[in-house]
């Protein structure tokens, strides 16, 4: 217990012996930016968006074949082009989440009361 009284949480297990990194949304833009914003500026919105897009696939593979392993490479793959995209284009993503901040932003209701696309 901390002194606050809440329980400490062990942070989720992400393989065998790693630990989840913690991170902030903005702490993961900043990191993403330092190792790659100065390659994908150079090489612009565009052709980066279509390395997103091969990632996506390449996601869509992980999934179809159950593959827990490969998914988790591809969902962080998937999630560092996006957030380089945002940047590239000067948005920042921990701003474009607020979006979700109060459920659902059509219904306003968490869940979801919305009814569901076919
Ligand atoms: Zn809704």
């Amino acid at each position: 217990m901390d002194k606050m009284g809440n329980a400490r949480r062990e942070p989720p297990r992400v393989g065998t012996h790693e630990r989840a990194l913690s991170m902030t949304i903005e702490e993961f833009q900043r990191l993403i930016e330092r190792t790659y914003f100065e390659r994908d500026s150079r090489r612009g919105p565009g052709g980066t968006f279509m390395w997103f897009i091969e990632e996506v696939g390449e996601l869509a593979t992980a999934l179809r074949e159950g593959d827990k392993e490969a998914m988790r490479a591809e969902f962080a793959d998937v999630l560092a082009w996006l957030t380089t995209l945002a940047s590239l284009e000067g948005i920042e993503m921990s701003e474009a989440a607020q979006k979700y901040a109060g459920g659902c932003p059509r219904c306003r209701q968490m869940p979801c009361a919305c009814s569901p696309k076919k």
